[in-house]
């Protein structure tokens, strides 16, 4: 058994940027990662990947090189906790106790969710951007595309980064408008969503891009079945009908919620069948017990799930359980700021920046309703380095 002033579940993004700051704020304090992968992906550039705009390789590097020095990294995964005890025991049976944690493990890919997916998924043209060894897979179907049917779907559920589910068709509309295959295909985007972006400043430029690559969409309507091998699709309406599609290409987005372990144990929400660890949406505190913080893919602040959300939500988090350990107050408030880089084309951005009311909340001096090269720069060169080199150091 071992104690940790402060004990992190989960390595990622969220849960090295806030290691990284703590340290940073206090460089005495004593630190537990809990995380049990070797390898720290960087997601948004899997989009990129699966555009033939990125390689793979650099989005995959070892965790090692970026676990923040002075901490102490446990390579395990954790299964159960104990708050009462202050207390989580992990796959090997090893317990570690705390007197301050973070939650942060990510989300859960629901892929058992939707019937025949899982045995097609990387073969029969089925393929997604959520797993980094399928996003080179997409390019390759969309390179040998020769027209036909493109499909692009978007659960009903939550998901990490809302605007991938769309990039990826829009790239793939750009590459199938440049190549002529326009007149010989048909692009649906299939979503169990009611509308394209909350956002009605952002909503009006995608519903241009829409129609420059000629998408049909289709709200309210869920994947629930893929038959691969005989390529057809199943979705169901919100009347419970049943809506079967033929495809030569889909791109799915599978349904996610908290992981398991979450969802099982007293940190989540309660009655919630997502089972996100239930904070605060202003502190980032757990609601009933006042020494765990969440924020991130696994928390339940109601707003994007992303990476650029984090950055806000990471130094507020830090800020509040300094506090804490001191006895003070929550002081710091997180807006609810989240942020969608939304790949229109190639070379085309719109960087949609907006808080908890949907009101943009725009970084640039410029009109960030408009798509931009300058903004695709941003996402394919500046963020991808910001993320490596600044991001998980706690210095942005
Ligand atoms: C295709 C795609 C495109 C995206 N595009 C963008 C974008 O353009 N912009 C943007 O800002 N964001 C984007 N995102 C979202 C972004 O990657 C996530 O929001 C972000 O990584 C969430 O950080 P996190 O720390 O909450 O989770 P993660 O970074 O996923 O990290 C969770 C960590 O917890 C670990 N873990 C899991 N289970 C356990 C356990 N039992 N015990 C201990 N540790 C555990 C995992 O191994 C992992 O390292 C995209 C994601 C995808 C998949």
């Amino acid at each position: 058994m071992a104690h940790h002033q402060v004990l992190i579940i989960g390595g990622g993004n969220a849960g090295l940027s806030i290691a990284s700051k703590l340290l940073i704020q206090n460089s005495s304090l004593k630190i537990g990662i809990i995380e049990p992968s070797e390898k720290h992906y960087y997601q948004p550039a899997w989009t990129l990947v699966g555009g033939g705009a990125f390689d793979v390789n650099d989005t995959i590097k070892n965790e090692k090189d970026y676990i923040p020095k002075g901490t102490t990294w446990i390579k395990d995964a954790v299964a159960t906790f104990e708050p009462e005890q202050n207390q989580v025991t992990c796959k090997s049976g090893d317990k570690h106790t705390y007197d301050y944690m973070v939650v942060v493990p990510g989300i859960q890919l629901d892929w058992h969710k939707v019937k025949g997916l899982k045995e097609t998924l990387g073969k029969n043209g089925v393929t997604s951007n959520y797993l980094v060894e399928y996003a080179p897979y997409t390019w390759e179907l969309l390179r040998n595309f020769k027209g036909g049917n493109a499909i692009f779907t978007n659960p009903n559920t939550p998901i990490k980064c809302g605007g991938a589910p769309q990039k990826i068709m829009y790239l793939a509309g750009d590459y199938i408008l440049k190549n002529g295959l326009q007149p010989k295909t048909n692009i649906h985007f299939y979503s169990g969503g009611g509308i394209i972006f909350g956002v009605k400043k952002y909503a009006d430029v995608l519903n241009q891009v829409i129609a420059r690559y000629k998408i049909k969409t289709h709200f309210k309507h869920n994947l629930v079945e893929i038959n691969g091998p005989n390529k057809k699709a199943f979705f169901e309406d919100e009347n419970g009908n049943r809506i079967e599609q033929a495809f030569d290409f889909i791109h799915v987005t599978p349904p996610q919620s908290a992981p398991d372990f979450i969802k099982n144990s007293p940190l989540a929400v309660p009655g919630n069948a997502f089972g996100w660890v239930d904070v605060d949406k202003f502190t980032t505190q757990h609601n009933r017990y006042p020494n765990i913080f969440s924020c991130g893919d696994a928390s339940s602040l109601p707003n994007a799930k992303t990476g650029a959300a984090i950055r806000k939500q990471a130094p507020v988090l830090v800020e509040n359980l300094l506090h804490i350990m001191k006895g003070g107050k929550l002081d710091a408030k997180y807006t609810g700021y989240g942020s969608c880089p939304l790949v229109t084309g190639y070379g085309k951005l719109v960087l949609a920046e907006f808080d908890y009311d949907n009101n943009p909340m725009e970084t640039f001096p410029f009109n960030q309703g408009k798509e931009r090269w300058s903004m695709w720069m941003l996402k394919t060169k500046v963020l991808p380095w910001m993320y490596w080199n600044r991001i998980l150091q706690g210095r942005a």
